[in-house]
């Protein structure tokens, strides 16, 4: 009897983070202030953060405890099924074992709620009543509205305008929820009021809408903070429930991973997957592959260059040391909306940079191709985000075909697609274009990037 679902008993699933920066080969590169381009102290992230995920960003403990009251909250969809694709190897006819973790099973359907949970729960219980942040696709705005309304916080997201415009069901699902949501740019701050005023007509992007959400924190006289849905280390710290759970999982049938893989937007569900698996291969020494994929529309990691960075277009964030395509890059509109950021997470740039991990890129077309095979096969519509892992994880197994090893492939299911069928129906009609970026756009990106140093 096949066992497709491998379930973790709700008693067992883990109550600490793992935090990978101890096991770093080198201690990471510091985040620097964006006026005085100095070290950023604690104190100058205070009017963003809470003091506890300002002390995560920095933490130097191996495993930091999740509270109860968290645990409390990730019961509500955790563990999550790890599941065995026996239908898609078939289908693929490959001596490769496949497995994925199903992140989109969580109430906003993807990974992000395990780290927005986290961020509302140590936000209130510094006394803090109110968070803004920023959306592109609507995933993260999702998430943190359901969060807020899980810890009666109010929640103001920025959504970019193009995404406001174009996915009205994400907005209302948000207001569902008890978020205000306001298409950014917006005259709601003096960043949004100055872009309204130099290009009337922009779509929006996510480093816009960062700069606003931050705006509103930094004005609001400690009141108000901050939340971000992925790149910060305590975000990434939040997700390594997914590859901790994935670890007992597999262990629990006789497996380890060979091969890990996981889409990236600013890397917080890849991380999340694959840094509980550093160790073993740091310290463990076994030979695992950890592959992050990209969109060639946005490759940070494939082609952008290694140079410390602002995280939003206003210039307002800490400059952190990261692969980037420039802080005013606006990516071309693919469907994947959540991997359209022009950054990626220190600590994962880092890992590529000293070859822990690497990444690859692909086209939107045969990652939607994969992804409908994987729906044929599994029956789960994936998110346009997590088809890239799929693709991924389709092209490693059919190398399995051919050189005959039967690797142990694990992959992220980060989030379902049940909010994006237009995005399939221009793939079914032929309509998607695939987006090469030129010479000249990375030149111009690079161009951006500010000089440190
Ligand atoms: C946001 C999102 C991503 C990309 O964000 P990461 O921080 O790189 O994980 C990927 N998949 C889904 C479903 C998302 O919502």
């Amino acid at each position: 009897m096949n066992q497709y679902n491998i379930l973790l008993d709700p008693a067992k699933m883990p109550d600490a983070w793992y935090n990978v920066i101890p096991d770093l080969p080198s201690p990471p590169a510091p985040p620097l202030h964006p006026g005085t381009q100095q070290p950023v102290t604690p104190a100058d992230l205070e009017a963003l953060f809470p003091p506890a995920l300002i002390e995560q960003e920095a933490s130097a403990e191996p495993m930091i405890s999740i509270p109860g009251e968290i645990m409390d909250a990730y019961r509500l969809w955790r563990p999550t099924p790890l599941r065995r694709a026996y239908r898609l190897e078939k289908a693929l006819d490959t001596p490769a074992k496949i497995f994925y973790k199903n992140e989109s099973v969580s109430p906003s359907g993807s990974h992000k709620l395990n780290t927005s949970v986290a961020q509302a729960y140590y936000n209130k219980s510094a006394g803090i009543n109110e968070l803004t942040t920023e959306t592109g696709a609507g995933q993260w705005g999702t998430a943190l509205s359901i969060a807020c309304a899980m810890f009666d916080m109010k929640c103001t997201v920025y959504m970019v305008r193009v995404s406001f415009q174009q996915k009205p069901y994400r907005r209302s699902l948000m207001q569902l929820y008890g978020a205000d949501v306001v298409s950014s740019p917006s005259d709601t701050t003096d960043f949004g009021k100055k872009i309204l005023a130099e290009q009337p007509d922009t779509t929006g992007s996510l480093g816009i809408a960062i700069s606003e959400a931050i705006e509103v924190a930094a004005k609001s006289g400690g009141r108000i903070k901050y939340s971000l849905g992925s790149v910060l280390n305590h975000v990434l710290l939040h997700q390594t429930i997914i590859g901790e759970e994935a670890k007992l999982q597999l262990a629990s049938v006789g497996e380890s991973p060979d091969v890990v893989i996981g889409c990236v937007g600013g890397g917080s569900n890849f991380a999340g997957v694959a840094f509980p698996f550093v160790p073993d291969k740091l310290k463990g020494g076994k030979d695992i592959d950890f592959i992050a994929v990209e969109p060639t529309a946005c490759p940070t990691l494939t082609r952008g260059p290694y140079a410390y960075d602002f995280g939003d277009t206003g210039q307002m964030t800490p400059l952190l040391l990261q692969y980037t395509l420039g802080h005013d890059f606006v990516p071309p509109g693919i469907h994947a909306g959540g991997l359209r950021y022009h950054g990626v997470a220190a600590l994962l740039a880092q890992l590529v940079k000293e070859k822990v991990m690497r990444a690859v890129a692909y086209y939107q077309n045969p990652c939607f191709e994969a992804a409908t095979l994987f729906a044929q096969c599994e029956g789960i519509v994936p998110a346009p985000e997590s088809s890239h892992a799929i693709r991924a994880a389709i092209d490693e197994a059919i190398k399995c075909k051919e050189s005959g090893q039967t690797k142990t492939i694990l992959f992220n299911l980060s989030g379902h697609g049940h909010f994006d069928m237009t995005a399939y129906d221009a793939y079914q009609s032929g309509t998607l274009e695939d987006f090469d970026l030129d010479e000249e756009a990375l030149q111009r990106a690079e161009n951006a990037i500010p000089k440190i140093g």
